[in-house]
């Protein structure tokens, strides 16, 4: 940690930000420049609140220099993360696709998808059965009925399964029929449920929260981390800002900042981070090109009776086709899709 104090910090400021440094366990290193007073404070305290420093008298900067995630961190593993279930690699160089609608909504529905996801070569198939919705009078979900829809769809096509856990008494059920848990935006700060998904042996995805900073999402992935479960999986799906032509704002910077900051796989998820179809082509093209792992797409052969996201579902034909453009823009910086 870096402290910088005032230009003229008193010798009774500067000695009482070394006596609390000291106090808090670090060796302190003074230099005094031509402009400023530092003290370099050493010693590694992952979860150290720098506040307890920068409202001391005299100091007028403090800056940490490592990350208060550890195991998430590039610094504790060089090498990428690649999660690995049965034939497929999230992390590799193959960009993964999740492709489905919003929710499970009927047996007919969820087989037709199913096809079409894996006619377009996509290996997982993406739907809710527990649904996170913002009105309590929305469709909530099949619930059982719809894991059990989703799970006999995936495994006719041979497609992996992707779903939303929402509460820590969910994950028995769910994982009899998924192979990767999803956490939503929702609950990214959902600490007890973090903590029951370090336990588990299946791979979580993790989605950024609606108001998260990269750095609070990268410690949500520690809690899991630091339970035993090494096999976590980010998704960037937008944050809230004051813009309101898009449904929220896709940080398509997260991806390089992640990829650089920690060895876990990135994927990118353009419909919910755009939340209108015509937006979800160009952001999706835009994530592939950015260094996604992967991406998540929602779709939908008659999106106008949907029971959720119908405005944001891609029709089977757009669907394909960009498919095909992903393909290219994939060839083009040197991965497969
Ligand atoms: C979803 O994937 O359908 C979903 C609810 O996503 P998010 O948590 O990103 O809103
Ligand atoms: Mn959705």
């Amino acid at each position: 940690m870096v402290v910088i104090l005032h230009r003229n910090a008193t010798e009774a400021q500067i000695e009482n930000v070394i006596k609390h440094l000291e106090g808090y366990g670090f060796q302190t290193h003074k230099s005094i420049g031509v402009e400023r007073i530092i003290i370099g404070a050493i010693g590694v305290k992952p979860n150290f609140d720098t506040r307890n420093i920068s409202i001391l008298d005299g100091v007028d900067e403090v800056y940490r220099v490592t990350t208060p995630f550890k195991l998430a961190g590039r610094n504790f593993q060089e090498t990428n993360t690649v999660v690995k279930i049965k034939d497929v690699e999230i992390g590799g160089n193959h960009v993964v696709m999740m492709s489905g609608p919003c929710s499970v909504e009927s047996e007919d529905q969820i087989f037709h998808l199913a096809k079409i996801v894996a006619e377009s070569g996509a290996k997982i198939l993406r739907a809710g059965a527990f649904k996170p919705r913002t009105s309590p009078y929305s469709f909530q979900g099949l619930g059982e009925e719809g894991l059990k829809l989703l799970r006999a769809a995936a495994d006719q096509y041979n497609l992996l399964v992707i779903t939303e856990v929402m509460q820590n008494e969910q994950i028995d059920l769910i994982s009899r029929y998924t192979d990767i848990f999803q956490v939503g935006a929702r609950n990214m700060q959902n600490f007890s449920l973090l903590k029951e998904l370090g336990k588990i042996s299946k791979p979580i995805l993790i989605k950024r929260g609606i108001a998260a900073t990269i750095e609070e999402w990268l410690m949500s992935a520690e809690y899991i981390l630091a339970g035993g479960n090494k096999d976590v999986i980010l998704c960037e799906r937008g944050i809230r800002t004051f813009e309101n032509y898009t449904r929220n704002t896709f940080d398509l910077s997260a991806i390089p900042v992640v990829h650089k900051k920690s060895h876990l796989p990135i994927i990118a998820d353009p419909s919910h981070a755009t939340g209108i179809r015509d937006q979800v082509p160009p952001m999706a093209r835009a994530a592939v090109a950015a260094g996604a792992d992967g991406l998540m797409i929602e779709i939908h052969h008659d999106p106008e009776s949907a029971l959720s996201d119908g405005p944001q579902a891609l029709l089977p034909s757009t669907y394909l086709k960009l498919m095909d453009e992903l393909r290219l823009i994939a060839k083009a910086i040197g991965r497969t899709l």
